[in-house]
């Protein structure tokens, strides 16, 4: 079987295209602001990205860059600063913080109209209750992509495997929503999952949001399987000049062949994740511009 390669960057390329129309003919850029702790080098390489998008589609944006040592208090001044800045539609934290600062604080701290990154309670119970605000920019950007490659979803068996509050879990209740795309039906699946391989190989569509590199293998997916490797992960490769490389969470090698579809990573979701950070902070700027987005 021809595998299809999911690629992310074409679609990215055209919501950036898309975006940069509507900042060139708006009043004003929308602006983003982004705040970053400590010295974490993959979240550094993120918020690199990040900057860089924002450039390319013409946002304002500002980057606070805190050292670790950085107190609550003074990080919930800045947030405070940042919600009053007029100019600034999006305030994204770069998660995780330092293990001295409470995280769950800093982020009920973001005013949920500028919650970009769709992580406050508010928005994430908006979701729930099936009236979705900002949305998660890695879940959006799973749903955006099977769209626009034409994967139906509605009616399908969809395994997640990994329940993090940023991708697996609202990423299901998105996907079980009676909306299109969605009415799904889900299985969210854990470490405390069993007979992984028993679930996951008798889905329609799998996402892979572990953390665990080329876990998933011939033996977790059906044949003709569409599969969604959300997985970032770095591992040493002696023949890369780098002597690193970026890997998936799904043994894309060993599936080539076995599965009808799959996102390559890098390539894959990396690129939609930002390109829908940048749509919720445009649409962040409409809703307080009073456009209704
Ligand atoms: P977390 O570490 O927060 O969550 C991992 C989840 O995977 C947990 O629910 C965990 O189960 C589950 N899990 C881990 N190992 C197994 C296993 N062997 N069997 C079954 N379940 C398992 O990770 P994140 O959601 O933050 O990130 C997941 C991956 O996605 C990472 O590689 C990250 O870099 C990447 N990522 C990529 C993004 C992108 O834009 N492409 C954006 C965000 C993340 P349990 O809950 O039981 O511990």
């Amino acid at each position: 079987m021809e595998t299809r390669l999911l690629k992310g960057k074409p679609v990215r390329d055209a919501v950036f295209a898309e975006l940069k129309q509507k900042v060139d003919a708006a009043p004003r850029p929308p602006g983003l602001a982004v705040v970053l702790v400590g010295d974490d080098a993959a979240s550094a390489v993120y918020v690199k990205h990040k900057e860089k998008g924002c450039d390319e589609v013409g946002f304002h944006h500002v980057t606070h860059r805190l050292p670790a040592t950085t107190k609550q208090e003074e990080l919930l001044d800045l947030i405070a600063r940042l919600n009053a800045d007029a100019a600034i539609d999006g305030i994204l934290v770069q998660l995780p913080l330092p293990k001295s600062l409470d995280e769950e604080q800093v982020l009920l701290a973001v005013d949920p109209a500028k919650d970009v990154d769709g992580f406050h309670p508010e928005n994430l119970g908006r979701l729930m209750a099936g009236n979705p605000r900002f949305v998660p920019c890695t879940p959006k950007g799973i749903l955006r992509l099977l769209t626009e490659y034409d994967v139906p979803v509605s009616g399908r068996n969809v395994a997640i495997v990994g329940r993090s509050v940023i991708v697996g879990r609202p990423l299901a209740m998105l996907l079980a929503l009676k909306t299109d795309p969605g009415n799904a039906t889900v299985t969210l699946c854990h470490s405390g999952t069993r007979d992984l391989p028993a679930v996951t190989s008798a889905a329609d569509i799998v996402v892979a949001a572990m953390g665990a590199p080329r876990f998933l293998g011939p033996d977790h997916l059906g044949e003709g399987a569409v599969v969604v490797d959300v997985g970032i992960n770095r591992i040493d490769d002696p023949t890369h000049p780098k002597g690193t490389r970026l890997v998936g969470d799904v043994d894309a090698a060993a599936v080539k062949g076995r599965v009808s579809a799959l996102t390559p990573v890098p390539g894959g979701i990396g690129p939609m994740t930002i390109a829908m950070l940048l749509e919720n902070t445009w649409e962040a700027m409409c809703t307080r511009e009073g456009d209704g987005a």
